[in-house]
C-alpha cells in the first residue's frame, strides 16, 4: 500500500514529441514547457489533453472531472495563458467550494506560475478574519481564489473589483450548488465582464449546472470523460454484518490490512462518535471530523490526518465535503448510504492517480437492497468476503507511523517551517528524513516527527529554541 514515489530523475526524460499527451503539443511559451518538465509533469493526465487544446484556444469548457484528476492544471494553465502580469488587476477568478480546495487550488495556481515572475495569487474564503484580506486587496493581485460567500461579500464592500477579470473558473460547481451557493454564484457571475472565458468543472452533471451554462457561458464545449479505469484501482469488498458487529469490524479491517490512512463514512454523526470511541479503546489513532468543530479544531484534526499521525478519520458525508486527502489507503463505508451517487462518492475518493485504494463496505442483511443497486449502477456484482478470514497482522495495535508536535506560535511569531526543521536539525541533530510536513497556521505550528523520536523531540524543543525563541510544545 505504498505510494510509489515519483523519483526526480524521471522528469528529465522528455516525452517524444509525436506523443498525444505531450505538453509540447500545446500552444505554451518554453518558459512554461520547462517549469512543468520540472514539477515531473510528463504527460498530460486525460482530463487535461481534453480540455486544454480546447480552453487555451479560448472556449468555455464544461468539464466533468474529480479532485486527483488534474483538473487544476487543466484551467490553471489557460488563466495563467491569458494574464497579463504587468497589468496588475484582478484578471481570473476561481470559485471553490470549501477553503481547503481554495488552499489546494491555491498552491497549485502557484506552482504552475512559477514560470512567471511576480504573479500575486490572493486566497479569500470564509472563515478566516476580514481584516488581512482587505489589506491584502489593497496590495492587489492577479488571481483570486476563494469561496462564493466570500467573494460577494468583497464585491459588496468594494474592495474587490473585477473589471479586468478575463477568466472566470468554477470549480467542483455540482458541491457549490450542493452547499447552497446557487444564488451567490449567478450574483458573482453578473459582476463579471461579459468578455470572459468561463470554465467550469464538476465531478457529476446535475440540472441545475445546466441552468448555469445556459445563463452564463457562451457555446460551452462540453468534456466528458469515461473513468473506465478508475474502477480497477478501487478494490472493492463488502463484509457482511450484524448491527452488533458493525463498529468491530472496522478494527478488523484495519489490524488485518493495515493501512496507513484510512477515511470511514458513517450516516449519522452518533455512529461517528460511538466508532471514534470504539477505536480509540483499541489503541488506533482515530479523530472525528464533524460540524461542530470550530475551525481551528478541524485544522487540527486535518494536519493530524495529512501528516499521518491520525489513522483514521471518521466523518459524515457532510462533514467530509471539500476534504482532499493525497494519500488515501482504504475507504471504509461503515454504514451504506441510501444514495448511490454518494456511494461512487465515497470510494472514489481512494485509488488517485496510479495508486491503488481499498474501499471496505460494511451490510447489514437490511442493506441489502441498497447493495444491489449500487450493483446495478457499477455493472458488477459485489464481491463478499467473511468477517472470518480478518486476521490481526500483529499483536501490536495499529500505530500511526508519526506523531503530531504542536508548537504554540505561528504566523503570528513570524515562525517559518524552516525554523522548525533547522531546530529539530541542526539544534537537536535529528535527521531530516525523520521530520514530516511541518505546516506554520496563525496562532500554531504543527509538525510530524517520526514516532521513534517523539518523546525525544518534544523534550528538546521545550527546552531548546526555536527562531531564538523559548516556545512551549505538546504532543496531540
Ligand atoms: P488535481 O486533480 O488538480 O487536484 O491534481 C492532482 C495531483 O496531480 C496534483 O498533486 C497535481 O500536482 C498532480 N498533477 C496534475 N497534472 C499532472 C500531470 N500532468 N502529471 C503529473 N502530475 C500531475
Amino acid at each position: 500500500m505504498t505510494t510509489p514515489a515519483r523519483s526526480p530523475e524521471a522528469t528529465t526524460a522528455a516525452p517524444p514529441a509525436n506523443d498525444p499527451a505531450s505538453f509540447s503539443r500545446l500552444p505554451l511559451s518554453p518558459a512554461v514547457l520547462a517549469n512543468l518538465q520540472q514539477l515531473g509533469y510528463e504527460r498530460m493526465t486525460p482530463i487535461q489533453a481534453a480540455s486544454l487544446p480546447l480552453a487555451l484556444a479560448g472556449a468555455d469548457l464544461i468539464a466533468q472531472a474529480k479532485t486527483g484528476s488534474g483538473k487544476t492544471a487543466a484551467f490553471g494553465l489557460p488563466l495563467l495563458a491569458n494574464l497579463n502580469p504587468r497589468r496588475f488587476a484582478v484578471q481570473a477568478l476561481v470559485l471553490c467550494p470549501t477553503r481547503e480546495l481554495a488552499d489546494q487550488v491555491t498552491q497549485e495556481i502557484r506552482r504552475l506560475a512559477r514560470a512567471e515572475d511576480n504573479i500575486k495569487i490572493l486566497t479569500l474564503c470564509g472563515g478566516a478574519t476580514m481584516r488581512p484580506q482587505l489589506a491584502s486587496l489593497e496590495h492587489g493581485a492577479h488571481i483570486v481564489v476563494g469561496t462564493p460567500g466570500r467573494i460577494l461579500d468583497h464585491l459588496s464592500r468594494d474592495s474587490l473589483k473585477l473589471d479586468a477579470l478575463n477568466t472566470l473558473v468554477l470549480d467542483e460547481a455540482d458541491r457549490m450548488l450542493d452547499m447552497g451557493f446557487a444564488e451567490d454564484i449567478a450574483t458573482v457571475l453578473k459582476a463579471c465582464p461579459k468578455q470572459r472565458q468561463t470554465l467550469l468543472f464538476s465531478a457529476t452533471y446535475p440540472e441545475g449546472i445546466a441552468t448555469l451554462a445556459k445563463k452564463f457561458m457562451r457555446d460551452p464545449k462540453e468534456v466528458k470523460l469515461t473513468e473506465r479505469h478508475a474502477a480497477s484501482k478501487i478494490r472493492q469488498r463488502f463484509y457482511e454484518v450484524t448491527e452488533s458487529q458493525r463498529l468491530h469490524a472496522v478494527g478488523l479491517l484495519l489490524n488485518h490490512f493495515r493501512p496507513v490512512s484510512t477515511l470511514a463514512f458513517c450516516n449519522t454523526k452518533q455512529q461517528c462518535r460511538d466508532l471514534v470511541a470504539v477505536l480509540q479503546a483499541q489503541g488506533i489513532a482515530a479523530l472525528e471530523l464533524h460540524g461542530d468543530l470550530d475551525q481551528r479544531e478541524r485544522d487540527q484534526v486535518l494536519v493530524q490526518f495529512a501528516n499521518r499521525s491520525c489513522s483514521v478519520l471518521v466523518a459524515t458525508d457532510v462533514a467530509a465535503r471539500g476534504l482532499d486527502i493525497a494519500q488515501l489507503e482504504a475507504v471504509v463505508n461503515v454504514d451504506i448510504t441510501p444514495d448511490i451517487e454518494v456511494h461512487t462518492h465515497r470510494i472514489g475518493r481512494t485509488g488517485r492517480g496510479d495508486e491503488q485504494g481499498w474501499a471496505f463496505s460494511l451490510a447489514s442483511v437490511d442493506d441489502m437492497g441498497r447493495v444491489g443497486r449500487i450493483d446495478e449502477m457499477q455493472g458488477t456484482a459485489s464481491q463478499w468476503h467473511p468477517l472470518s478470514e480478518l486476521t490481526p497482522q500483529s499483536d501490536e495495535p495499529m500505530k500511526a507511523p508519526m506523531v503530531t508536535l504542536q508548537i504554540l506560535g505561528g504566523r503570528k511569531e513570524k515562525i517559518r517551517p524552516g525554523d522548525v526543521l533547522g531546530a529539530l536539525t541542526k539544534e537537536l541533530g535529528f535527521d531530516a528524513a525523520q521530520i514530516g510536513k511541518i505546516s506554520v497556521n496563525e496562532f500554531s505550528t504543527y509538525v510530524a516527527v517520526d514516532r521513534s523520536i517523539a518523546r525525544d523531540a518534544l523534550r528538546g524543543l521545550n527546552a531548546g529554541k526555536v527562531k531564538g525563541r523559548s516556545v512551549k510544545v505538546r504532543s496531540l
